[in-house]
């Protein structure tokens, strides 16, 4: 019998905002980091790792947070924790003090999504598999009982979800072996971050498609006839055959996010990403209004599963962007993915920043293989910085995440890394104050 021994959390700062990697309109000089959990079992072979993703200060906020829930686990049966994830993961979300904090968002909710994605790495190397696989070869049944529908019942209630997740079972191995010989679709930002000058936006737009990639995004917001200027300089680059989608970082009102979009429109644009507040639900059914066939994507920020339910109902979220650090981990990523299916919302997972990359390759496994089926209209973020630091970082091959066959869900960071950034009193930390 394993058991679950002990915990451990550290703050680990990767110094990103030197290169203005990850600079956008709202959020000027990034840090990517991670608050990176370990879990120790009685079995020296078996230990699970989960991050959740934050840009820097604040990061310690949630590794604090996350030693709350530690006692819940001490000295738990693996096998306990298995079989009844789902009701140790409401038992969480909806601790009853912890809620206070939330409920079901933020700092407490990161924190859950942190330890739940180590438990995830935990169980799947027990199975010894990789996530995705051991997700996608769980029975139907078992997998209802992980979710909650506490909520989202007047959208989706068990036995519709049931039913998508039965659906699926016939053409999982088709899909499978599919997904193993050609991988998943991504499309990539790393070309064009707000920061960069127009030379390395070229230089890098070429380099992506020389490596296969189809599909760029670029961040814009600050100055319309800025934007509209790099914008023609891209289109110029990649040709008619790419494709351009925009990401605004929340920074216009509802008014200028009309203005913006229309002025984007002769670009004929994949989508348009997070135009303003990514709360304001109402303001995005008024801007959808305004913009007609432009499709707006948003999620990365949305803190839990009430906000996708009410964005995908209200017809403003035509692409739907989880993360996989601000859900509270796979129990509440799999409640929205089959939302968004419902609502015949095509999932784009955000990634980018340290270990999203790592984790979205499970994700659009998992929402090809055992929900959706689709894989030639949807794309996955991708973002190629950081992933030196992982001892099983995700592989492409033409622009596609190939499918990771290594046990666990990825996230594993090497040993020297973790030293040589944990904040502050790593030692890159410590000579960098
Ligand atoms: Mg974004």
């Amino acid at each position: 019998m394993t058991k679950i021994l002990r915990f451990t959390v550290e703050d680990v700062r990767f110094p990103t905002s030197k290169d203005l990697t990850g600079s956008d309109a709202i959020h000027t000089d990034p840090d990517y980091s991670a608050t990176y959990v370990t879990v120790f079992t009685s079995d020296s072979n078996l230990e699970g790792y989960g991050i959740a993703f934050t840009i820097g200060k604040g990061n310690d906020i949630v590794a604090e947070c996350i030693k709350h829930f530690f006692p819940i686990f001490e000295n738990m049966d693996l096998e306990n924790l298995e079989n009844e994830i789902g009701k140790y993961w409401f038992k969480c979300v909806d601790h009853s003090q912890l809620r206070w904090l939330g409920p079901e968002k933020g700092v407490v909710h990161m924190a859950v999504a942190a330890l739940f994605n180590s438990f995830w790495d935990l169980i799947a190397k027990k199975n010894k598999k990789p996530l995705w696989q051991f997700v996608v070869e769980s029975e139907p049944e078992k997998i209802i009982n992980w979710l909650t529908f506490k909520y989202i019942e007047d959208v989706l209630n068990p036995e519709q979800a049931l039913q998508i997740l039965n659906k699926s079972q016939s053409e999982k191995k088709i899909r499978i072996d599919s997904i193993l010989n050609e991988g998943y679709p991504s499309y990539t930002t790393a070309a064009g971050w707000l920061g960069y000058s127009d030379d390395k936006i070229v230089d890098l737009c070429k380099k992506y498609i020389s490596m296969g990639w189809r599909h760029f995004k670029v961040k814009v917001g600050l100055d319309l006839e800025a934007d509209v200027k790099r914008l023609e300089l891209i289109r110029k680059t990649i040709g008619d055959d790419c494709h351009i989608m925009v990401d605004a970082n929340q920074q216009w009102s509802v008014t200028k996010s009309i203005e913006h979009i229309n002025a984007y429109k002769k670009f004929n644009l994949l989508f348009v990403e997070e135009p303003t507040s990514p709360d304001d639900i109402l303001g995005f059914v008024k801007i959808k209004k305004a913009v007609g066939d432009v499709r707006l994507a948003t999620g990365e920020a949305c803190g839990g599963r009430v906000m996708f339910k009410q964005f995908l109902e209200s017809g403003s979220m035509n692409v739907c962007q989880i993360d996989s650090c601000r859900l509270a981990s796979i129990n509440e990523i799999l409640t929205v993915m089959l939302m968004a299916h419902k609502f015949n919302v095509p999932i784009f997972p955000h990634a980018g920043g340290v270990g999203l990359c790592e984790y979205v390759q499970h994700l659009c496994m998992i929402d090809y293989v055992l929900i959706n089926g689709d894989k030639n209209n949807k794309f996955v973020e991708y973002s190629d910085q950081l992933h030196e630091h992982f001892i099983y970082p995700c592989t492409l091959k033409n622009g596609n995440y190939m499918p990771p066959l290594d046990h666990g869900y990825s996230i594993e960071m090497k040993k020297e890394s973790v030293t040589e950034f944990s904040y502050p009193n790593g030692n890159y930390w410590k000579n960098n104050k």
